[in-house]
């Protein structure tokens, strides 16, 4: 199944089932990056590349209270703030990529995060999950859905989708989510990756999900 295929009313009617469980199971799931404005969200999510957002909370508790403004992220020297954001992992291209982003804000948008898919998309750094994030979050913008590694994985396990690149399964996923859930849905897959529908071990048996995914281990 792929596609238009997915798309249909029993695919859809699962979908809203599983959002329904899933908002019982996490009625405060959110965002778990630290940040008061746009411009954090931006600094953060780059940051959360291939890094636990426990760890990007702790380095921008101090980071945030250094850097207040895009000009300030535009003008250190770079070496400076690799130091600053050096445990999040791969700082040298994160560092590259906040500097790179935040000089085009200086530039184009007198220092403010946009609003829209195609300027945010225009920043260094910036691809598609990040802005979808940034718009979701910061701004209550649905304009797609965030596919990290774990909203990939449980997509692909209850069968949401057949894909592995990510663009492509945000693409199942937005004929199949209802818009108005769209930034919701990522922070319950998140919430679920972490907690029972683990990487390495899913915990089928205590999963609100089981009666409703083709991969439970309690079906094999
Ligand atoms: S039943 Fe198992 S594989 Fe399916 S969502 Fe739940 S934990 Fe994940």
């Amino acid at each position: 199944m792929k596609g238009e295929d997915l798309a249909s009313t029993e695919e859809k009617q699962r979908t809203r089932q599983i959002i329904a469980r899933l908002r019982k199971a996490y009625p405060d799931a959110h965002c778990s990056l630290n940040y008061s404005n746009p411009l954090e969200l931006l600094v953060a999510t780059i940051l959360s590349a291939q890094c636990t957002d426990e760890r990007v909370n702790i380095v921008t508790a101090d980071l945030f209270r250094k850097y207040r403004k895009a000009e300030d992220f535009a003008s250190v020297e770079v070496a400076e703030l690799e130091q600053d954001i050096r445990s999040t992992g791969f700082y040298r291209n994160k560092a590259k990529a906040i500097q790179g982003a935040c000089r085009l804000l200086v530039e184009r948008h007198g220092g403010r995060v946009p609003a829209t898919l195609d300027e945010l998309l225009e920043l260094p750094g910036v691809a598609r999950k990040t802005a979808n994030v940034v718009l979701g979050n910061a701004f209550g913008t649905a304009v797609g859905v965030v596919v990290d590694t774990h909203v990939g994985r449980l997509a692909e396990r209850l069968g949401l989708t057949a894909h592995t690149q990510p663009e492509k399964i945000e693409r199942d996923l937005m004929a199949l989510v209802p818009q108005k859930d769209w930034v919701d849905f990522a922070h319950l897959m998140i919430y679920h990756g972490r907690a029972v529908c683990k990487a390495r071990k899913p915990e089928c048996a205590s999963c609100v999900l089981e009666d409703l995914c083709p991969s439970s281990l309690l079906k094999i």
